[in-house]
């Protein structure tokens, strides 16, 4: 990409935000460490940076490739990087609990950057006692990814959970509210999921109180869960596909005889198949050509086709 195409854009984002950066290492903004640099990146500390930064984009250089990123734990970068405008919203880290109503709930609104383990914990300290995220407790996302992706673990999901979304619609340059209703939520899919361009802002949640100690319980029983089974010791990106109707990929793969698998340095799991892990050095490539073995592998040996979780950002037309 030839920045000079783009001074308009750069120096309205300069005089909003003191956070733009150029070839700025992807590997360092998600939990797999894979990719190359992307051209430019920004990372609002307000909602309304976000706001202005999202109508720039729209009416200054509405062709340029932009993605809003999390914290990255299910999303990966080309290794020849983001030829485009990468917007980070890790510093979005407003909540707010309001009163409680008749009924006992509290409302808990969030910003699309706070960390879903920080907000579980929040709930049940400073005398709080509120439950509905232990299953979130590990899942190392933040609201706005997890709103995208419909989050879930332990028979929990963000659906059970939220009951309304603020999200800028680029369309109009406005900031929208939808209702739990229209959110579109089944297993890892919300109406963000079918309009990439919408950005998750804030997420209002309901939660219901109750006994403290059975919540931490319930949390730190998940957490202990996560340890055994998952290979949090190397970097990754969660479970690398859907579970397929009726069984789990992680099995499926496992049966296939494919945990140990290596391409690079992406490797299958050796404990637990589900995932990809890297071993030290993994390209976007390797990961790439990993699932599509383990992909044609398990269609041959079981006729299910596995289907992705985790996003493969591409600045590529064809990808977007
Ligand atoms: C060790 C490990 C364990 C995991 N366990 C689980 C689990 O139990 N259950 C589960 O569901 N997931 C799990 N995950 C996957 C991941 O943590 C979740 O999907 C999480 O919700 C993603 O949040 P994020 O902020 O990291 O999203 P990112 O990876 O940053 O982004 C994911 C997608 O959402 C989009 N996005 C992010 N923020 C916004 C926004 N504000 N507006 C619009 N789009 C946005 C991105 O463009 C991308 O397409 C795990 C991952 C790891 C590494």
């Amino acid at each position: 990409m030839r920045l000079i195409d783009y001074t308009l854009l750069i120096d309205a984002l300069k005089d909003i935000s003191p956070s733009l950066t150029f070839n700025e290492p992807m590997h360092q903004h998600n939990t797999f460490r894979i990719g190359g640099v992307a051209a430019i990146t920004v990372t609002p500390s307000t909602l309304e940076e976000l706001s202005t930064i999202l109508t720039l984009h729209k009416e200054i250089a509405p062709a340029l490739p932009f993605c809003v990123i999390g914290k990255g734990s299910n999303a990966i970068f080309p290794d020849e990087g983001y030829d485009g405008l990468v917007i980070l919203t890790t510093e979005l880290q407003n909540v707010s609990y309001a009163k409680p109503e008749p009924d006992g709930y509290v409302t808990v609104s969030a910003d699309c950057g706070v960390s879903l383990t920080l907000l579980a914990r929040q709930c049940v300290a400073d005398n709080r006692s509120l439950s509905g995220l232990a299953f979130a407790f590990g899942i190392p996302g933040t609201v706005g990814g997890a709103v995208v992706m419909n989050a879930g673990a332990y028979g929990g999901e963000m659906s059970d959970v939220v009951y309304a979304v603020d999200y800028f619609d680029p369309q109009s340059c406005e900031v929208k509210r939808v209702f739990r209703h229209q959110l579109n939520f089944s297993y890892r899919h919300s109406l963000f999921s079918d309009h990439p361009e919408y950005v998750v802002m804030t997420a209002y949640l309901r939660l219901k109180p109750d006994d403290r100690e059975v919540i931490i319980s319930e949390m730190s029983k998940n957490m202990t869960s996560r340890r055994l089974k998952q290979p949090l010791e190397l970097p990754n990106a969660g479970s690398i596909f859907k579970r397929p109707e009726g069984t789990f990929a992680g099995k499926l793969i496992e049966e296939s005889g494919l945990k140990g698998y290596t391409v690079g340095g992406a490797q299958v799991s050796e404990k637990h198949a589900g995932f990809i892990v890297n071993t030290g050095g993994a390209t976007y490539k390797d990961v790439c050509t990993l699932i599509s073995h383990i992909r044609d592998i398990v269609y041959q040996d079981h006729g299910i086709a596995l289907e992705c979780e985790i996003k493969l950002i591409s600045s590529e037309p064809s990808n977007q």
